[in-house]
């Protein structure tokens, strides 16, 4: 396989204990298909909580190293993260140092949820307090002449 920008030959190497093709010219990476996912587990291994992959793609110019066909650009997870993926399922194109931008999101991902959370934790306890009758009656009371 030839890298899709320049041409190089990939070479195959191991990233974090995913066999990836990297390129020794531009250090582009290729995934095969499910190896983004497999990517994304180093950090955050809960598909569920991981939200939408490809959101919105458009037709971008870079052929797939497989099979040639142009592949879509798509936003990485509603991330400010362009990525490209074949449409046939081959895999996805990160340029240099976008695994990392992968890495970084997913962990970013984790804290915003943890936030979430305890945001929701919270509102969760304000809407207890505001069940118990104690607290009615004490707001009542302020309303009581
Ligand atoms: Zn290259
Ligand atoms: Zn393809």
């Amino acid at each position: 396989m030839n890298c899709p920008r320049c041409n190089t030959e990939l070479r195959s190497e191991n990233y974090k204990g995913i066999e990836v093709d990297r390129c020794p010219q531009c250090q582009g990476m290729w995934l095969d298909y499910g190896e983004l996912d497999q990517l994304e587990d180093i950090v955050l291994d809960k598909d569920e909580i991981k939200g939408t992959m490809i959101f919105s793609s458009f037709q971008g110019k870079l052929p797939c190293p497989k099979c040639g066909a142009a592949m879509q650009r798509f936003n990485y997870r509603a991330y400010d993260l362009e990525l490209d993926f074949c449409e046939r399922g081959h895999g996805t194109w990160l340029d240099a140092g976008e695994e990392k931008g992968v890495l970084e999101l997913m962990g970013q991902r984790i804290k915003d949820l943890k936030r979430k959370g305890k945001a929701e934790a919270e509102w969760g306890n304000f809407l207890r307090k505001l069940r118990s009758p104690s607290f009615f009656d004490k707001v009542k009371g302020l309303f009581r002449r």
